[in-house]
C-alpha cells in the first residue's frame, strides 16, 4: 500500500465527490482524482475557487467536472437530500466521497472555548459530514464499490493542549468512520479515514505561523493515499485509519 502508485486511467468511469475542493488538500485531490479519469463534483464554500478548479479540470483534458457550492456551517438535511437527488438524476451513482472540508477554528486554553465556535466547528467537521453521508447513500450503493474517506488529524487520535473543538471534532470523525465501517462491513461500501500530517496549506499556516512552511509536504505529495483509497486497489480496505506521511 506504501508510495502506491496508481496506474493510469485508474478512477475511469467513477464519479468521486470531494468536499473542500476549491483550496489545500482537496483542491489537489479533485485535480488528482480528475486526471486519473475520474468524473469529480466540486463541492465548497467559496464559488470561484470551485470554478478556478474546473477550469484547471477542462484546460487538463478532464472529465466535465459539476460544482456544488455549499457552506456547511448553514447546510441541513435538506439541502443533503436535494445535492444527492441532483446527484441520482445526473449521474447515476456516486463511487466515493472524499470528506475534506474542515475548520479550525481558533486555537485558545480550553477555560476559553467559546460555544458559538464549538457548534461551527462540530457542525462542519462532524455533523455536516455525517448528514452528507446520510443522504448520500442511496446514491452510494448504486457503484459497484463506494469508497467513503474521512480526513482525521494527529489531534483526533491523541489530544492535544489548546487544539480544543478541533480535535474533538477529528476524535467523532474516527468514532463515526468506524461505526459506518462496522455497519457496513461485507457490504458494497468501505469507510476510511486519512489523516494527511503536517501539509503545506491555509490551514497549517494558520495553525502554525511562525513555521516554514517550505519545510512541509506539499499536498500533492499525499496523493499516493488519497488514490489507493479511492481506487480499486482498497476494495478490501474498511475501518482504517491511515496516515498519509507514516513515520
Ligand atoms: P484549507 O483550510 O486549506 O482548506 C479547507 C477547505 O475546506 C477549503 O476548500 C474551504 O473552502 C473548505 N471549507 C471550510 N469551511 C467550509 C464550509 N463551512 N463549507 C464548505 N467548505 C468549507 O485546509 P487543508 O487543505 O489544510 O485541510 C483539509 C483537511 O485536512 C481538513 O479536514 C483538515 O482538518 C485536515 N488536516 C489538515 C492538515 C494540514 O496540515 N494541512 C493536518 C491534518 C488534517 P473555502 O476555501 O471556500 O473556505
Amino acid at each position: 500500500m506504501y508510495n502506491y502508485t496508481a496506474p493510469a486511467g485508474a478512477l475511469h468511469d467513477k464519479v468521486i465527490l470531494v468536499t473542500g475542493a476549491g483550496d489545500g488538500i482537496g483542491r489537489c485531490a479533485a485535480l488528482t482524482y480528475a486526471s486519473y479519469g475520474a468524473t469529480v463534483i466540486l463541492l465548497g464554500k467559496t464559488v470561484k475557487k470551485l470554478e478556478a478548479v474546473y477550469d484547471e479540470i477542462i484546460a487538463a483534458g478532464g472529465a466535465e467536472p459539476a460544482i456544488i457550492p455549499l457552506d456547511l456551517k448553514g447546510a441541513t438535511a435538506s439541502h443533503y437530500k436535494d445535492m444527492a437527488t441532483t446527484i441520482s438524476s445526473e449521474f447515476g451513482k456516486l463511487d466515493g466521497v472524499l470528506h475534506n472540508a474542515g475548520l479550525l477554528g481558533v486555537l485558545s486554553p480550553f477555560e476559553h472555548i467559546n460555544l458559538a465556535s464549538w457548534h461551527d466547528i462540530m457542525q462542519i467537521n462532524v455533523t455536516g459530514a455525517m448528514l452528507m453521508t446520510q443522504a448520500l447513500l442511496p446514491v452510494l450503493k448504486q457503484a459497484p464499490a463506494a469508497s467513503i474517506i474521512f480526513t482525521s488529524s494527529g489531534v483526533g487520535r491523541t489530544g492535544k493542549a489548546y487544539w480544543g473543538p478541533y480535535a474533538v471534532s477529528k476524535f467523532a470523525t474516527e468514532g463515526l468512520m468506524q461505526v459506518m465501517a462496522d455497519e457496513f462491513a461485507g457490504s458494497s461500501i468501505r469507510v476510511n479515514c486519512i489523516n494527511p500530517g503536517a501539509t503545506r496549506t491555509a490551514m497549517r499556516a494558520k495553525a502554525y505561523p511562525g513555521e516554514d512552511p517550505m519545510r512541509l509536504k506539499t499536498p500533492a505529495e499525499l496523493m499516493w493515499l488519497y488514490l489507493y483509497l479511492m481506487a480499486d486497489a482498497s476494495i478490501d480496505v474498511n475501518g482504517q485509519s491511515l496516515d498519509a506521511q507514516p513515520k
